[in-house]
């Protein structure tokens, strides 16, 4: 089983790194090519609107949108979110995303004054306790569609109730960096999902 980062931009050797402490070999892609031979898809945190721009000239945008339709699995987090949405608000007019999970994401959602913060997340699903999440200049998700279960809230704190984590099927996302703070919870989930989609 191998997992691709997408490695247009953003903090891709961090997941990579996350992905094998849990037992998955993960490698960087970035041609369409690659998008084949793979069985599950990690778009990092970084700049969606960069991320966006960068998948539309290397030809990714479609190979990517149809390995999603034919349900392989993919874990966004952050901009990796913002790139899974349907709908992106406070983009560029002309931002595209794979657009896989049923859900209005507002980019850079917490404002300036916390353009970086910590707080509580609980993550149905994950057991040992709230996740310790790490936001980046994230994006909170205003609304989601039918089929889109919400697995994660801020608890404590200005943020708390907002919504943080989703699972559309497959696909899942998160607005903060599991992968920068050493708890493998979120990608041990994810690497399981995969081996259960499997
Ligand atoms: N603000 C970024 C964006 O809109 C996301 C930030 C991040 O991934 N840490 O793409």
């Amino acid at each position: 089983m191998t997992i691709g980062v997408l490695a247009l931009q953003g903090d891709v050797r961090e997941h990579v790194h996350a992905l094998g402490l849990v037992g998955a070999e993960a490698r960087p892609i970035r041609r369409p090519g690659e998008v084949d031979e793979i069985d599950a898809l990690v778009i990092p945190g970084g700049e969606s609107t960069t991320m966006s721009k960068l998948a539309v000239s290397f030809g990714l945008l479609d190979p990517i949108r149809k390995r999603i339709a034919d349900g392989m699995p993919v874990y966004g987090s952050c901009a990796g979110m913002i790139m899974l949405a349907t709908t992106v608000l406070d983009g560029r007019p002309d931002q595209e995303s794979f657009a896989g999970i049923d859900m209005t994401v507002r980019r850079n959602a917490f404002g300036r004054q916390v353009d970086s913060f910590e707080a509580p997340v609980r993550i149905d699903g994950v057991d040992g306790g709230d996740f310790h999440a790490v936001f980046i200049r994230a994006p909170w998700v205003e609304e989601v569609g039918p089929d889109v279960v919400v697995l994660g809230r801020v608890t404590a704190g200005p943020a708390a109730g907002r919504i943080v984590a989703v699972r559309q099927g497959n696909l899942l996302a998160t607005a903060f960096h599991p992968e920068l703070t050493g708890d493998l919870r979120v990608h041990r989930y994810f690497v399981e999902s995969v081996r259960d989609a499997r």
